[in-house]
Order: C-alpha cells, then structure tokens, then sequence
C-alpha cells in the first residue's frame, strides 16, 4: 500500500515534552498504573503460568483460525444473532450505516471500540447525518475535545482536570473553574443518561467472543455497554477476528489477565456476558473484521501480535510512550503493540515507529499474552531497511558507522583523533542541530587512553601469574 507519511515519530514527541510539566505528570501517572499492575499480579502465584496458558490458547486459535470463525458463526446464529463479514474498514463502515438506515436509527451510542476507531467510524457515520456519541467517560472527553484517544485503555490519559473542566463548562454549562473529579463525572453522567433514553441503537465493541457458544463479552468500568445495550433494541457488536477464544473455559484466564495488567484490578467491574438478542422485538448483529488481520497472519515474524487483549501494559511500561504520550504515534493504537501493528498495516506510513523503542523489552515481560514486542520491533526495523524505507540521515549514519566498524586501522585512527580533539573542540561545534544525541545529554569526559592501549599497557606492566589455588586447569594442562 503506498500513502502519505505521517510526521515522524520523535518529532511529534519533541512538541509534547516542550510542555516539561506535562511530560513529567504523562510518565508520573502512567508508571503508578504499571506499579499497580505489578502489585495485582503479584497476588498470583500462578500468573506466569496464566500468561503461558493464554499465549497458548491465542496461538491456537489463530492456527485454526478460519474453522473457529465458522464455529462461532454457526454457534452465534443459533443463538438469534446475525452475523456479518466485513473484509476492510470501508466494509465494515457500510454495514454499520446500513444496519442504522434500515432501522431508522439517527442517534446511537457507542461504547469503547478500539476497532471502530481503527475504521474511522465516527466521522462517517457524522458525515451520513447520524449522531454518535461516545459513553465511556475518558472517550467521550476526546470525543468532545475532537482528537483520538491517546491510550486504548485511558484515552484521555493526556488530559489535566483543569482542562475536563474548562471542556466540560464550555460544553454542558458545568461551574467554571471546577476541577473536582467527583463533580465533573456527576455532571457527565447526567448528561450521558439523556442520550442514553434518546438513542436509537447502541454499539459496543468485544473483548472476548467465544466459538463454542456463539456467545462474546464486553468489559467495562463504567457499565456504559450494558446501559447502551439494554435501553435501545438495536445492537451491533463491531469484533476484529483476532478476538475469538476457543471455549467458555478459556475465558476465565483472560478475565484475570485482562483487568490486573490495564489497571491492576482484580476484575473490571462489567464483564458482560451477549448470547443473541435481549428479549423479543430486539435484533443483535455482529460485525466480523478482517481489516489487514489475515495478512498478518500469514507472517511468521508478526502473526503473535495478534494475541494481543488491548489491555495497555506495554505502553504504561514504555519508558518511550511515557515520554512521548500516545498522540506521537499518529496511530490508532500506539505504543510498543501500535508500533507493531501501525508498521503491519502501512510500513511506508508508519516508518519511524519501529524505530520508537529503546529496546529495553520492557513491554515483552509485561504483555499478558507473552507477545515478544521487542523482538518483533527489532525485526521490523530489519524490514524497513529491506524496504528501503530508512530515512537518508539515518542510512547515511550506519553507512558510516558500518565503515569504521569494518576497518580496525580507520576505527584506532579516528578514536585517537577524537580523545585529542574533542576536549580542544569550541562546544558548538560538538552540541549542534546535527547532534540531537546532544541535546539532552553531555559527553563523557575524554579518557587519555583507548581501551586496547589501556589493556596492552597493563599486560606489559604484569608479570604472567601462577593460577590461583582449585582454579580450573587451563586447557591441554595434563597432571
Ligand atoms: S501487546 Fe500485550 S501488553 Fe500490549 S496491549 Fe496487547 S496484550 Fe496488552
């Protein structure tokens, strides 16, 4: 697929650690979540052998991929719903709307649905006249403030009080200057409910749908989904195929892997449970998306990206995202999965995600369902240099470093250099637009010495020494 860029990576990130105080509070917060979740997993004993089991049942679910889908069709269908297959977003899209047109349904509420975010489904319900309104609080505060959440499981993790406040008076005539969270949430819950009474159909997204039962669960903390889903006699469930587990038992491991790695609960507060349509007279549709998953899929280095639950842990971890906040990926999911997934979908669009990783692994260790994200970061950028994708700068800088790294004499040569000239050098010189490593950090002082010169010195220095007493004997040593 060829389209436009996005902006680069560490260039968005530079505009929002301008705001220092923000930065500081984004990466503050987010790692009081991680030590949340490390305290409520560490209530377990069991929990590396419930992320085991999970990444088990996910690896086998995407190897039978096409039957279970067929499995959970039948089982669904059984129960009364109706199933759609949508290849792309643009599919999924037009069934949604047509679903809405078919049953004269103008306002809707929606519950928190990573993959109807993925498909832009917002705009173009707007721009076809029908009215959507978010009912998870954190997605309805960006959904008012007009951006995309900037985390899948706090999408207005970026946002002070202060600004809720002035959101919230500016829009549903809260007092000016509140900022009491209490207050605020009051406020938004009763304007909430007015559209809930109004809605003509609700939609939620799905955490988990089960084959053997035809059945799928929706978790939130706020009860939104069973509130939207029980007032209106419209349903539609909007699923990414990777969300399908094998059997009801399957469920419980998730279920307590989900909510202690988001938010370091024991549970989420609504697991709610779908079998067919509420009562007589209502109908539920379920919408199956493909979207570029099977693509995936069919690779070997990427097809685990698929287990993901979205439950946020890798990016509370990131000492990257942290530091850069979820709007400097320009993706919908962003992070270390995002990063994944984003350069899965369009790698020329997403070019500089890969690159958003320190490596650190930080992610893998936390990822509930054992994604090894680093690693595939790391071979992603392998396949961006495959693609020619690199920027210039950077193709010419590991040109460069491939050259003095390949030539002993050049690398000894321009060491020496360096250790004298650097400490003689005028700083601007050294600390320079050319030297982004510059910008926050300072260089170590000069040593006098290389290490091979310190290393030969102090073998010249040394008299060879008898081996200490019980040491191993040296190889071909015969008693
Ligand atoms: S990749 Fe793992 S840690 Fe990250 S959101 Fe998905 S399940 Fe959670």
């Amino acid at each position: 697929m060829v389209s436009a860029k996005s902006p680069p990576h560490p260039a968005e990130a530079a505009l929002f650690v301008a705001n220092g105080e923000r930065a500081h509070w984004h990466d503050q917060t987010l790692w009081f979540v991680r030590s949340k979740r490390d305290r409520a997993a560490g209530t377990i004993p069991e929990w590396e052998e419930l992320r085991t089991n999970a990444s088990r049942i996910k690896q086998y679910t995407l190897a039978h991929l096409a039957e279970l889908l067929e499995q959970f069709e039948e089982n669904a269908k059984k129960n009364g719903a109706i199933v759609h297959w949508a290849r792309d977003a643009a599919e999924h899209n037009e069934i949604v709307l047509r679903l809405l047109q078919e049953h004269g349904a103008k306002k809707i509420v929606k519950s928190k649905s990573m993959l109807t975010e993925e498909c832009h489904l917002n705009p173009f319900l707007e721009r076809n006249g029908i009215e959507v309104v978010d009912t998870d609080l954190g997605e309805w505060i960006v959904q008012l403030r007009k951006e995309p959440p900037s985390h899948i499981v706090m999408p207005a993790i970026h946002t002070k009080r202060e600004e809720i406040g002035e959101l919230f008076h500016e829009h549903i005539g809260t007092e000016k200057g509140a900022t009491d969270p209490l207050y605020l949430t009051r406020a938004a819950r009763k304007e909430l409910r007015q559209r809930f009474l109004k809605a003509d159909a609700g939609l939620t997204g799905v955490n988990f749908a089960i084959a053997e039962t035809g059945g799928f669960v929706v978790c939130t903390n706020e009860g939104n989904a069973d509130l939207g889903t029980s007032l209106p006699k419209l349903h539609i469930a909007c699923m990414g195929i990777e969300k399908l587990i094998p059997k009801a038992n399957d469920l419980s491991v998730f279920l307590r892997l989900l909510a202690r790695s988001a938010t370091g609960q024991p549970i989420t507060t609504y697991s709610t449970h779908f079998h067919g349509p509420r009562e007589p007279g209502c109908e539920l549709h379920i919408v199956l998306v493909d979207n570029g998953r099977s693509d995936i899929l069919a690779t070997d280095e990427f097809r685990r990206s698929l287990n993901c639950i979205r439950c946020g842990a890798c990016m509370n971890t990131c000492p990257v995202y942290r530091r850069s906040g979820g709007h400097s990926y320009h993706n919908t999911v962003p992070g270390p999965i995002g990063s994944i997934l984003g350069a899965s979908a369009d790698p020329a669009k997403h070019y500089s995600l890969p690159h958003a990783c320190s490596l650190c692994g930080s992610c893998s260790d936390v990822c509930p369902v054992k994604i090894d994200l680093h690693s595939q970061l790391y071979t992603w950028r392998n396949k961006l240099v495959l693609k020619n994708l690199l920027p210039e700068t950077k193709k010419a800088g590991m040109k460069l470093a491939a050259t003095i790294f390949g030539n002993p004499w050049l690398f000894r040569l321009l060491g020496r250099m360096g250790r004298f000239w650097m400490p003689k050098l005028p700083r601007f010189l050294v600390y320079n637009p050319l030297n982004p490593w510059g910008r926050q950090r300072e260089l170590p002082e000069m040593p006098k010495q290389s290490f091979r010169e310190r290393y030969a010195a102090l073998r010249a220095s040394q008299p060879p020494t008898e081996p200490p007493a019980g040491a191993p004997p040296a190889r071909g040593h015969h008693h």
